[in-house]
Formats: C-alpha cells, structure tokens, sequence
C-alpha cells in the first residue's frame, strides 16, 4: 500500500516538475543560476536566527535540480555546487502539492523516511514553503531543517511564511525590473529603426529647401526664398531631433562612437554662435579670454552641445534678455560658459536636469516643448570627452551652464 502510494506521489512530482509553463515561470524570475544577492541572503539568515535552525535555504526548482538561490548553514559542498540533484527532494515535494511541509521526525515517515537528504545528510525536522506566483505557478521553496526530532510551533511556521512571503516580493522586484529592462531595449530598437528611416527623406528635404533658397534669391522672388529657407531651418531642427534620440539610444547600448580631431574650441563655439545668430533676433554675445582652446573632441557632437545649451537659454529666458557666452582657460581645461538671464531652475530640479527625460516643472507659460533629452546627452558627451559640464543658477535670476574640456598640446 505505502510503495502504491510512493509511486503515485512520485509520478505526480514528476509531472509538475516538469511542466512547461511551471518552468517557463520559473525562467521569467531571471534568477536561475544567478549569485548570491545580499537581499534573499540576509532572509535566509533571519530565517535561521528566528526559527533557531541550523540550516535555512530558498531553491528554485527546475527539471533536473533544486537551484539554491540562497543558503544559510548549508556544508560546503552543497553550498559551492548551489544545487540539490539528489532526487526526490522535500523541495519536490512541496512543489508538486503546493502546499507547507511541516515534519517533526521524517525518519518515520514513510514518505519520507529514503529521501536521499534524510539518508544521508542525516535531516531529521524539516518546514518548508512553498513560494508561489502572481500566475499561481510553484516556483521553488523557502524551508529550514534540523538535525535532531522537533515540533514546530504554530509561531515559527507562520514566520517562515511571513520569510516565504518577502521572498516572492522580491522575486517580483526582479520580475518587474527585467520587464523595464525589455521594455526600454524594445523602445530603443523602435528608436533607432525610425530614425534611420526618416533619415534619408530628411536629408533630401534639406538639400531641396537649400537648393530652392538659392534659385529663388537668384530669380530675385524673395518671399518664396524667405518660405523655403525656412523650411530649411525646420528641417534641421527635425534633424537635430532625430540625431539627438538616434544618440540617447545608442548611449544606452553603451556609448557614443566619437570621431576625434584636435582643434579649437574658441572656433567651434564661434561656428555654432554665427549659426544661432542666423535664426534668432535676440543677442548673444561671445567673448573669450581664452589663451589656450586646443581640445581633442568630436566637433559635431561638441557643436551639438553648444548648440543645446544656447537654443535652452534662449528658450528659458525673456525676448529682450541676451545670452551671454564667455570662454576662458586655466592650465588644464578650456571652459565655455552660456549665460542667460531667465527662469533660473530650482535647486532640487538642478541634480536632476541632466537625467534622461527629466523636464523640470516649470509653470505653465514657462515650459517649452521638448523630451528632456538635450542635457542628458551633453552631460554625456562631455563625460565621453573625460570633461564635465555642469550648472549654476538661481531661481528667477538666471542660470549658467559650464562645460569644461580638458586642454591639449599646451603652447
Ligand atoms: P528639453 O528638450 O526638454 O529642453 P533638455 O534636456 O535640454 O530637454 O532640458 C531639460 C530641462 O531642463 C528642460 O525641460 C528645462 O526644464 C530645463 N532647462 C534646461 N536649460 C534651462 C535653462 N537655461 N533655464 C531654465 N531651465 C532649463
């Protein structure tokens, strides 16, 4: 009668461990196979100091072995390997009924008395939870065992459950941040495939805008000159947009590919300045007492940078307020400094400007439309260039941003 009843109970631990979505459950943790983690050690370790047990673990179960996510008191070599593959295990068990497993002595019990740990680890008392899914699949087990007969109190197995319960929290943390993290790398493909699709249509947008500017300022019709040149400026401000995310997303597959040339930084901030100049009637004034610019950068990105910190000031400032640029240099760096005279940012909102899509909240007539990208992307590439860029400013008053590059070839 006992042997019916083994093989029944193993065919149906069979069966549930190997059952697809059970597994593919257990696979969307993300955490088979994984280190030890500080968060799941230290539940392990309270499950032994509460319950006052030698050995506490929580497994994840697979096919072929109980992966041991976290141990306290295990002997070393179970510890190392951090899997049980002698098999059946309580662990198997639990799993396969869902339910606790509270056993004072299983020595004698039938059920129990040939499983392997009993046999030759010498387990004698053994609780164990199941940890069970949003989903309802029984992924692994939090447990602890003794050595010697002993009876639970109803306290302790509430405990280990209260245990059981923080592990699933978080297991669900992890869940929740891998989905985040799928989610974001989905966003970045789209980001990417879309810009380098509209790309090309773009380019030949400006090139035609460009073109028609010229011909008609030749043919002397100089309003349909003026509606195409501005058509040009729209074109590369969608431009400027599309390198911008096209960038924030390769920076998140870890890095930006910089084409590096030595030149000055006077030239290329004067470069930008003149192009702005073209665009806006407001001021800017550009002044240098720089006696050394020489800099090792990617001019387009460096110029991208500028024209980021010029277009913000100009966009956070009042029409009749300038904006004013100063470069300056000590012995080591080349600094730029772009001045406006507007909004100013909160202190709190100052260390977050330059996190991705972070916008600061100002009232409503003062925001301008944008995706909070512009900063997030200059910080980095000026921290690409081993530089810094950074911010002062006060509320109302005014802010300004300072890039700094270290200097090269010192005349
Ligand atoms: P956006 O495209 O949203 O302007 P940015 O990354 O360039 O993105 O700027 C992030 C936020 O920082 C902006 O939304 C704005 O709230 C704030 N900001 C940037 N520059 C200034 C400035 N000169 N004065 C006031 N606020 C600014």
């Amino acid at each position: 009668m006992i042997s019916k009843t083994l093989s029944s109970q193993r065919q149906m631990i069979e069966k549930t461990i190997k059952d697809k979505p059970r597994l593919q459950a257990v696979d969307r943790t993300g955490l088979l196979d994984t280190p030890e983690e500080v968060g799941f050690d230290r539940l392990t370790k309270l499950a032994s100091m509460l319950l006052k047990t030698p050995i506490s673990f929580v497994t994840l179960l697979v096919e072929d072995r109980d992966f041991i996510k976290s141990q306290h008191g295990l002997p070393e070599l179970i510890a190392n390997d951090r899997n049980i593959r002698d098999h059946p295990s309580f662990c198997q068990h639990i799993i396969s009924h869902r339910k606790p497993l509270v056993l004072t002595d299983a020595r004698l019990d039938p059920l129990f008395a040939d499983l392997p740990s009993v046999k030759n680890m010498g387990v004698v008392a053994y609780a164990g939870i199941p940890l069970i899914d949003d989903d309802g699949f029984a992924l692994g087990t939090c447990c602890v065992l003794d050595f010697t007969p002993r009876v639970w109190l109803d306290e302790e197995i509430t405990i280990l459950t209260e245990l059981a319960a923080s592990v699933m929290t978080e297991i669900n943390l992890r869940k929740a941040t891998l989905k985040l993290i799928d989610e974001s790398a989905a966003k970045d493909i789209f980001i990417q495939a879309a810009s380098h699709e509209l790309r090309t249509p773009i380019t030949s947008l400006k090139a035609l805008a460009q073109f028609n500017t010229k011909r008609y300022e030749k043919l002397g019709q100089e309003a349909v000159a003026n509606s195409f040149d501005s058509m040009h400026h729209q074109v590369a401000r969608l431009d400027r947009l599309i390198t911008k995310m096209l960038d924030v997303s390769r920076l998140q597959e870890g890095g930006l590919p910089l084409t590096l040339e030595t030149c000055s930084l006077s030239e290329i901030v004067s470069e930008m300045v003149n192009e702005i100049r073209l665009i806006t009637p407001r001021t800017v004034t550009l002044t240098t007492s720089a006696t050394n610019d020489r800099v090792s950068v990617d001019r387009d990105k460096i110029g991208q940078v500028i024209t980021n910190l010029v277009m913000n000031a100009l966009h956070y400032s009042p029409e009749e307020s300038p904006i004013d640029i100063n470069i300056s240099s000590t012995d080591l760096l080349c600094r730029v400094e772009v001045k406006d005279y507007g909004i100013g940012i909160p202190p709190d909102a100052q260390g977050r400007i330059f996190e991705r899509f972070y916008r600061v909240p100002h009232s409503e007539g003062n925001q301008h439309p944008g995706l909070g990208l512009g900063l997030h992307l200059s910080y980095h590439i000026i921290l690409e260039h081993r530089g810094e860029l950074t911010v002062l400013s006060q509320l109302g008053q005014g802010s300004i941003f300072i890039m700094a590059l270290p200097i090269i070839n010192r005349e």
